[in-house]
Formats: structure tokens, sequence, C-alpha cells
């Protein structure tokens, strides 16, 4: 078998870590050519020292040179680019046909949407880029014949309980409505008030995944449920009332699709990303990951309704999706800006869904047909949550 040639954007991140955890179990099958991070030098090169990829990236130019010098001495001699157009490069490079898309943040939109626009095959789990630029990306997808596997947890449930052509007809394929479940995060069963006042170090503690900080903070606050929602309606072509949020605490059942007979047909299986990870990496065949098997025997499985008032994220998401235009754009940059600040200690939790309320206040409805009306929206939104924030400071 000719390995696959691989990217991984993102490298150094956890779902990066995980997706080289599953690369390591399948020898021969992948040829990694390039990994990308920040400013992670040490794990950077630990995973150059393993994976001898032809190409580093580190977006900043001191971690960069840290990275080269200290390959160097290895004598690895994987090449080490800065900054952030060498994502692009090796997001497009001929040699590379699969692309794991695992920035966190619009900062990976540029690398993603440059992946597709060139025809890869995307793992993609950097949903920021299909919530700013969903129709966007989605066309470029199509133009190129790119190929797109979903790596979000509950979005990969969905592609696997699919039919395998499914092509964005819901009336066709007899789907009536697609179920994204949430765990509920470590706020569930708080109080507004204990909600309100809730620390960093609380908000990242997530029961039952381990994910990066921002991530994390999404979950805590419902965004993550909401950006998701976004996220859906673009890969499955969706309408804002085809998609249902249901909490179920386990995070066993990862997300469900109900057709129009009646059935409802889940993918299920322990709260690990190398599933859906390996899932991507080997499409369409089925892959070891490493991941334990599902214990269901003495396991209560339960589903509530989300409670929108205590956790107003999740709604803010569903207006920003009903507005349209650059809503979603808009609500992602707020949301980057307060959790930032928040996780830095500058602001309470509950100031998360008050900038985004702010800046989609002052910003929706503005231009979003080209690439640059949505970046600059993404700027002004960034500008304008910021504003708010240090008037809380
Ligand atoms: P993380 O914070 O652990 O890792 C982020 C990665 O992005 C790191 O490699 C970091 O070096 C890199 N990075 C950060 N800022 C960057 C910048 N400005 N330019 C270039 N690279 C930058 O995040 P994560 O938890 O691995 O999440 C990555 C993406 O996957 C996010 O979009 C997240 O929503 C999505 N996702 C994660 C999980 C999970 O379980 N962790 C599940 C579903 C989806
Ligand atoms: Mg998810």
């Amino acid at each position: 078998m000719t390995p696959r040639v691989l990217t991984v954007l993102g490298a150094t991140g956890t779902i990066g870590v995980n997706t080289l955890d599953v690369v390591a179990r399948h020898p021969g099958r992948f040829d990694v050519f390039a990994l990308t991070g920040a400013t992670q030098v040490d794990r950077m090169v630990e995973q150059c020292r393993l994976h001898r990829p032809r190409v580093a990236v580190m977006t900043e130019q001191a971690a960069a040179d840290a990275v080269r010098a200290r390959l160097a001495e290895a004598g690895i001699g994987t090449e080490v680019r800065a900054g952030a157009d060498a994502l692009i490069d090796v997001s497009t490079a001929p040699e590379v046909d699969t692309v794991m898309a695992a920035i966190v943040g619009a900062a990976g939109l540029p690398a993603t949407l440059a992946a597709a626009r060139a025809g890869k095959r995307i793992l993609l789990a950097n949903k920021e880029t299909l919530v700013v630029s969903g129709q966007l990306f989605m066309d470029a997808v199509a133009a190129s014949g790119a190929e797109l596997l979903p790596i979000d947890s509950e979005h990969n449930a969905i592609f696997q309980a699919l039919p395998r052509d499914f092509r964005g007809d819901f009336q066709a394929a007899g789907v009536k409505a697609l179920w994204l479940t949430a765990s509920g995060g470590p706020f569930r069963t708080l109080s507004a008030e204990a909600i309100a006042a809730a620390t960093p170090a609380q908000a990242v503690a997530h029961p039952n995944w381990v994910m990066g900080k921002k991530i994390s903070v999404d979950s805590a606050s419902l965004m993550n449920k909401g950006l998701e929602v976004i996220e859906a309606r673009w890969l499955f072509n969706a309408r804002p009332n085809q998609i249902r949020v249901v909490v179920h605490p386990q995070s066993i059942v990862h997300s469900m699709v109900e057709y129009a007979d009646g059935s409802v047909i889940a993918q299920m299986g322990t709260p690990d990303m190398r599933t859906p990870i390996a899932y991507a990496l080997g499409f369409p065949e089925r892959i070891d990951a490493g991941v334990s098997a599902l214990e269901l025997l003495g396991r209560q499985l339960t589903f509530e309704a989300p409670d929108t008032t205590r956790f107003p994220c999740l709604q803010l998401a569903f207006d920003a999706l009903t507005a349209g235009g650059n809503a979603a754009a808009v609500l992602n940059a707020a949301n980057e800006v307060a959790v930032a600040r928040f996780l830095d200690g500058a602001v309470p939790f509950s100031a998360i869904a008050r900038s985004i309320a702010h800046a989609l206040d002052r910003l929706a409805g503005g231009v979003a047909d080209t690439l640059d009306d949505l970046l600059e929206s993404d700027r002004q939104a960034r500008y304008v949550a910021g504003k708010y924030l240090e008037r809380l400071t």
C-alpha cells in the first residue's frame, strides 16, 4: 500500500498529539510530510525525532529558531520554517494528500481553506473555520473536489450514521434531523450564580474529555455546542431547524441521525478522540485506534434538554446561525477574545456571553460576500469585544 502523505496542522495540540498516536500505531501506512506548532519547542522536537517529517513549522520565529538548533544538534534533517505563510505551503504542497486541520481558532482558517482549494483530503478538527467561513469553505471544497472528513466527535458520529453516499439532500436520504449530543460540561448542574463566579481552573476541568484550554472553556459555556451546530449546518447542509441539541452527560452516544421512518442511528464509543481520528485517517477502512472497548454493562445513559438561560452562548450561536451573513464570524471572534481574557483571569465567566451579545448587536448584518469581508468582521469583533471587556476590568 502506498502510504498516505500527511500534514498535521496543530501537531503539538491535543488533537495533533492524538493524531500522531494513531499514526504511530500503523508503521508504513502514513508518511508524515509536515508538522506544525506555535510555541511548544520541546514537544515539536520530540515529534520530529519520532516521525521524521520533511518540514516542521513553528509560527513564532523564536520557537522556530530553537527547534532548528535542537534538530541540527540531534542530526535530524527536518527543514524548519517560521510564520503563518509556511502553514499554507505545507497544506498545499503537491506531495501532500491528507491534511489534519487541528489548529485552534480562526488562526487555522487560511491554511485549512488553502488545503480545501488545493483539493486535499481534509480531516477537519478546526471547527472555527466552518463557523467563520462556512459557505466559502464548502464552495471551495466542492470546486476543487477536496474530500472533507469531520473529526469533531459529534460530526464524525453523524457522518458515520448517514448513508455513505449522502450529498446534503435530507429529503432524498430520508433524513429528518441531526441530534448533536453535549456532555453539558463541568457546570451542567451548577446554579447561574455559581457559573457566573466560576474560575478558569473549574472551567477547563472537563468531566469526560481531555482537550485544549479554549475548547474546554467553550464546553463549559456550551459555546462549543453552539459552534458545532453551525459546523453541522455547513458540513451536512442542514437547516437550523433540522439540528437538535440534547445533553447526554456520559458522552457515550456521540450523536445521532433521525430518519423519516422513525429510525434513529447513533454512533457510540468510549470518549476518546482517537476514534474519530482513526476513522478519518483510515477512511474508508477501520483501523486500530488504541481506544479501550466500550463498557456498557452497568452504565446508565441519560438525556436532558439544554438550558439556554444558564448557558446563553448556545442560544447566541443559534441566533447567529439564523441571522446569517457575518454573524457567525462575529460570534466566533468575540468568543475567542472573551475566552482568552477569561483564561487570563481578567474577566468573569459571565462576561463571555455578554461580550459576544454586545459584539453581535454592534456588528451583525455586515457584508459577508468574500473572505476579506469575513476577516474584516473577525477583526472588528475582536476590537469591539476587547473594548467591552476592558471596561469590565
Ligand atoms: P490545543 O490548544 O490543544 O492545540 C492547538 C494547536 O494549534 C497547537 O498545536 C498550537 O500550537 C496551534 N496553534 C495555536 N495558535 C496558533 C496560531 N495562532 N497559529 C498557528 N498554530 C496555532 O487545541 P485542541 O484541543 O487540539 O483543538 C484544536 C482544534 O480541534 C480546535 O478547533 C478544537 O475546537 C477542535 N477540536 C478539539 C477536540 C479535542 O478533543 N481537543 C475535539 C473536537 C474538536
Ligand atoms: Mg465536539
